[in-house]
């Protein structure tokens, strides 16, 4: 047995963690603290079928671990009799020289904070969240998991901007790419499912939660992915807009008279489905459509048209697809967006089964009828299990 792993993913008022065994795949716990600092903090765990929560009182992330810790104490999880191998660590940005799951130091800690102005939003928690641990758990090694590892390698056509040059490389500007975990994980998940190597496959994986990514993968290599230099560029997402003409950013700086934070507020936090419809939840979307709401009919639309428009741009680029998946909250039950995205594609070799789509079966699955050349398969993602396995890699 390979012992258990702790994985942390520190948001700037949230910390989600999960205990696991990386060898079976058993999840022995997980939970989340949402709020930190505020009077509604709450902390949830979920064991087998026992859920255990905690409403207030969680002041910031030292205590939101260690609400975690008696969470697991009270559901029979105590950590120094688990053999707890390592912590492992989801940080989003790695930047140009981070991308193998690493061991944490100070000169790690030094490396991502520089990394801050990168990812303002995402790397500053996650530092927080490392610290934090490491203080809690001194004897365990701490191993930092990259949302870009999986791109760093991403073909030059598809990392480069048509910018400056001379400035993309003094301020290290390239698509970086995001989830790459999950389109990692996915990918080797569908080629396991169809029992074929993966690097006899070209692949699709849409990975479609609150964030949202579309990938090609030709061989198990990324080809191209929707984000960026930031998790902001591609796909429609929860509340961040995905692509826009980065003419809007300036007009709203000259004209509108907006400021730079104003601006990431809003492309971040009020645009995407929120922005068009005032709410992110698919299943809301769908019953205010039914009773028809013309502003959700509008965003879920537009988030259609962009979803469509890249499995296309894909497709373009790979010349043909064995394999569509669908992944994360909305991919993986939402059978109306999985429908809407593929629908009137059997000119290019995609269709679904209606009937399959509609399932409520969760787990790995095929949805594609069986006469289409390309094969569409749901896979439930499990970013924790991926890092857990990526921490057995160097410890
Ligand atoms: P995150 O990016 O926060 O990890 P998730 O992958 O958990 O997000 O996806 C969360 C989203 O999934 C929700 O906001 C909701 O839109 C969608 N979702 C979850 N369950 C369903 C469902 N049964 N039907 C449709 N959409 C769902």
């Amino acid at each position: 047995m390979s012992g258990t792993v702790l994985v942390l993913n520190s948001g700037s008022s949230s910390l989600k963690y999960q205990l696991l065994q990386p060898d079976t795949g058993v999840s022995l716990a997980h939970g989340i603290v949402e709020r930190i600092g505020e009077a509604a903090s709450t902390a949830t765990l979920t064991s087998g079928n026992e859920e255990i929560r905690r409403d207030g009182g969680i002041a910031d992330h030292e205590a939101a671990l260690r609400t975690a810790f008696d969470l697991f104490a009270e559901a029979g999880q105590h950590l120094d009799d688990l053999g707890l191998v390592a912590v492992g660590h989801r940080v989003v940005h790695g930047g140009q020289d981070l991308y193998r799951p690493t061991i944490v130091d100070d000169a790690l800690i030094v490396k991502l904070t520089e990394l801050a102005p990168l990812a303002p939003l995402h790397n500053p928690p996650a530092v927080l969240g490392i610290e934090v641990a490491r203080r809690a758990l001194p004897d365990v090694p701490h191993v930092a998991v990259f949302d870009t590892a999986f791109f760093h390698d991403l073909p030059a056509a598809s990392a480069t901007y048509a910018i400056d040059r001379d400035l993309a490389s003094r301020w290290h500007i390239r698509r970086y790419g995001f989830h790459g975990t999950s389109h990692q994980y996915v990918s080797q998940q569908a080629a396991q499912f169809l029992e074929t190597p993966i690097e006899s496959l070209n692949q699709i994986v849409l990975h479609l939660g609150n964030g949202a990514s579309a990938s090609a993968i030709a061989g198990g290599r990324p080809v191209d992915t929707s984000m960026g230099l930031t998790p902001m560029e591609g796909l429609v997402m929860g509340t961040r807009s995905g692509d826009v003409d980065p003419g809007v950013l300036v007009y709203l700086w000259r004209t509108a008279g907006l400021g730079v934070e104003e601006i990431e507020a809003m492309l971040n936090r009020r645009s995407g489905m929120y922005g068009l419809s005032g709410e992110i939840d698919f299943r809301v979307v769908h019953q205010r459509i039914e009773s028809g709401d013309e502003a959700a009919q509008l965003a879920y639309d537009v988030y259609i048209h962009r979803l469509r428009k890249y499995i296309g741009a894909y497709l373009a680029i790979m010349g043909h697809t064995d394999v569509v998946t669908f992944t994360a909250g909305v991919g993986e039950n939402d059978a109306r967006v999985r429908r809407d995205a593929l629908t009137a594609l059997a000119p290019l070799g995609i269709e679904l089964d209606e009937h399959l789509n509609e399932s409520p079966a969760r787990g790995a699955r095929r949805i594609s009828a069986d006469k289409s050349p390309t094969t569409v398969l749901v896979i439930p993602t499990n970013e924790e299990l991926a890092i857990a396995r990526a921490c057995l890699t160097v410890i």
